[in-house]
């Protein structure tokens, strides 16, 4: 189903598994609805286009709690629809900054342009009534970014620390040599990879869904190993899928140089040191 809002903005929706939905954008940013017994989590926000509550308040009457896997604006924008919201404390620097100039007319139509901000941290429990959503800190992409794992549907919902297509390594809000943020991403994804049974499904936030987790864990530690070490096999072409970062009109031009790596279903983009 396709909804479009008065601003002639697109959501689409599909339900993935009982009282679980995924969301989309124009952006294929990937939003995911939690619906619990006593409330339901919304999982990010998208970009702020359209009126996100209304299209998630038809598809549940029940109150809904939003929390964002990090604090990059396509998972932030929509925020500003809530009185608050929920994200982990690296994320709130960069939460309310959009990545381009929307104009005042962004914040107009919103009902709550400063929206109150509480605080999620590791290993924290979400209760939605006969489901609860554990919360895991996994930052390298981000500081801030958290995944959640659903007791019900045993997914795991990783925002953008492991995808598809691509894992960005440069978009910090402090950007450390690559082989520190590898070494990051490396004990998150050793970290996933221990509670495997308490998953069976990865929802990342881009790019294709879902992912199977073995494989991609296993190839996403190998590719952090070999970048840590230095034998990653570098392609200067960075471009992707769902990831244009050679072209004139990119957002991701102003980081200049940037790197490919990859091995079997893992990609990771990054900034090489100089
Ligand atoms: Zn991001």
């Amino acid at each position: 189903m396709i909804n479009q809002d008065s601003g002639g903005y697109f959501f689409g929706k599909w339900q993935i598994a009982e009282d679980t939905w995924c969301i989309t954008n124009r952006w294929s940013n990937f939003m995911y609805l939690l619906i619990g017994k006593e409330k339901a989590l919304l999982i990010d926000s998208g970009t702020g286009e359209g009126n996100i509550r209304k299209f998630v308040e038809e598809i549940t009457d029940k109150p809904i709690m939003v929390a964002n896997t990090h604090g990059h604006f396509d998972y932030t924008g929509g925020n500003f629809w809530w009185k608050e919201v929920w994200m982990h404390k690296e994320a709130v620097e960069c939460a309310r900054n959009a990545f381009v100039d929307w104009g005042p007319e962004f914040l107009e139509d919103k009902d709550y342009p400063e929206y109150g901000i509480n605080l999620l941290k590791d290993c924290d429990i979400i209760e939605l009534g006969e489901r609860s959503v554990k919360v895991l800190s996994i930052p390298a992409h981000n500081e801030g970014s958290i995944a959640f794992i659903d007791s019900k549907t045993k997914g795991l919902f990783s925002g953008d620390e492991l995808e598809s297509g691509q894992v960005l390594l440069f978009v910090r809000n402090e950007n450390l040599p690559i082989r520190e943020v590898a070494k990051a991403h490396r004990t998150n994804m050793e970290r996933l990879k221990s509670m495997r049974d308490e998953f069976d499904y990865i929802w990342p936030a881009h790019n294709g869904v879902p992912l199977l987790p073995d494989r991609y864990l296993n190839d996403f530690i190998e590719l952090d190993t070999q970048i840590i070490e230095g034998r990653d096999n570098k392609n200067e072409n960075a471009n992707g899928f769902g990831f244009g970062a050679n072209t004139e009109d990119s957002p991701f031009a102003e980081f200049g140089k940037l790197i490919r790596s990859s091995y079997g279903v893992a990609s990771i983009v990054y900034k090489p040191e100089e």
